[in-house]
């Protein structure tokens, strides 16, 4: 059972607290996202001798991911030169949580501050038999679904893979859920037991940072998740799915939101370059190379466009003989959004057609909505957040003749 998030008695929804920012210097090498090859490396580099490298390595792995130790002086089975020695090197570095928000349902909004300034979102959603953590694989998203907020942001970097696991681990820092030592409990008794790549960003065009992160979630002697409790949503790079599954073997979700390709070009511009048959063919081959179960596919309702019973139909006649479940998401409105919403009526009646073909077709339910942490809204919060501090400071500078 996830544990519910205590709203206290106050009939607040929402908590907003915002933290003071702390400068980094950043001359220290960033031992956070590194493989396990890649540690031992610069454990070696900075002079461990190569036989002890292995051990000192898994030692360290120990305390980032599994107690969430960031100061090496904590760490107690190594001896103190060598503290000192990586201490001097290096450092254990992740994102920043500059502010959280806490939604009347539970769900937990992140505002994380990246190396240069940059901003990106996470969503921490507690559910009765889960707690799952959207996390952000890019500043903004090159691509543009006409439909996704996100999409409207340029692109400003790709997040590292340090950056990367790091939400997780700041989100762990927030739920107080580092476990105690030799207490490593259950995935499904976890605050956090699941990860879902559906935050900012296009993960499969970052894909070596994604991986080298994920790999992370999934070691065992990491965060320790398994990786049937890790999914990834693609728009549809299709040259990069065979590969996600070989290299990553997390579970898959693909943004499919359309059933003719004439639609998927205006919902999701990536289908001109890799249109539904291409897609469809790279989605017959995943769950057999990642030995993975069914492939989610989401499919957004937006009134009028896609949802009509034939859309349902025939949405069942092109993904036969995938094991698949189909997420309707009713669509998250965002200031000025071309789309609306489908009718309760609709969104039900489309679900039926795919229950009654033998697919399960839950209806995702908007999550944190009054904090704006519903999915493809996540442009929209940090931007008005950027527009009300500008507020801010316009309005105090009028009032002092600044
Ligand atoms: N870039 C990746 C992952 C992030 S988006 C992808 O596109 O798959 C996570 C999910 O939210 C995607 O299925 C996306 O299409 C959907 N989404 C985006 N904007 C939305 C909106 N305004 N309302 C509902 N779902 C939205
Ligand atoms: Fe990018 Fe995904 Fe939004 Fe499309 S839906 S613009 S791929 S974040």
């Amino acid at each position: 059972m996830t544990a519910p998030i205590s709203q206290g008695s106050a009939p607040i929804t929402q908590d907003l607290v915002t933290i003071p920012r702390k400068s980094v210097p950043e001359a220290r090498a960033n031992l956070v996202g590194l493989t396990r090859d890649a540690l031992r490396a610069a454990l070696i580099g900075a002079g461990t001798p190569e036989r002890q490298a292995r051990m000192r390595a898994d030692q360290l792995w120990q305390w980032i991911y599994q107690k969430g130790v960031r100061d090496f002086e904590a760490m107690t089975n190594l001896a103190k030169p060598y503290r000192a020695m990586l201490a001097e090197n290096f450092e254990i570095r992740v994102p920043e949580i500059v502010q959280r928000q806490v939604s009347a349902d539970g769900t937990r909004k992140y505002l994380v501050r990246i190396a240069g300034g940059h901003e990106v979102e996470v969503v921490y959603i507690p559910e009765d038999s889960r707690g799952t953590l959207c996390i952000s694989s890019q500043v903004g998203c090159t691509l543009t679904c006409s439909f996704c907020h996100t999409g409207t942001q340029k692109l400003v970097r790709n997040l590292t893979a340090a950056e990367i696991i790091g939400q997780v681990m700041i989100a762990r820092d927030d739920l107080g859920e580092w476990p105690a030592p030799g207490r490593a409990p259950k995935d499904e008794t976890r605050l956090i037991s699941n990860i879902v790549l559906m935050g900012m960003g296009e993960p499969l065009y970052n894909f070596e940072a994604v991986r080298d992160a994920m790999k992370i979630a999934m070691d065992g002697e990491g965060i320790s998740l398994s990786r049937r409790r890790i999914t990834l949503s693609t728009s549809g790079v299709v040259p990069e799915i065979a590969r996600t599954a070989e290299e990553i073997g997390c579970l898959l979700a693909v943004s499919f939101h359309a059933t003719t390709d004439e639609v998927r070009d205006r919902l999701v511009p990536i289908n001109k370059r890799w249109n539904i048959a291409a897609l469809l063919d790279a989605l017959r081959a995943y769950p057999k190379l990642s030995n993975s179960e069914r492939i989610t596919f989401e499919y957004v309702m937006l009134k009028g466009v896609n949802d009509s019973d034939e859309d349902a139909r025939r949405l069942v006649r092109l993904i036969r003989g995938i094991p698949a479940k189909i997420n309707l998401i009713p669509f998250n409105e965002w200031p000025g959004a071309p789309y609306q919403r489908s009718d309760w009526a609709r969104i039900e009646a489309f679900a039926d057609i795919v229950y009654k073909a033998g697919y399960a077709s839950p209806v995702r339910t908007p999550r944190g909505e009054d904090i704006m942490a519903a999915c493809g809204q996540l442009k929209s919060a940090t931007e008005r957040g950027r527009k009300s501090r500008a507020q801010i400071a316009a309005e105090s500078g009028t009032q002092t003749g600044a």
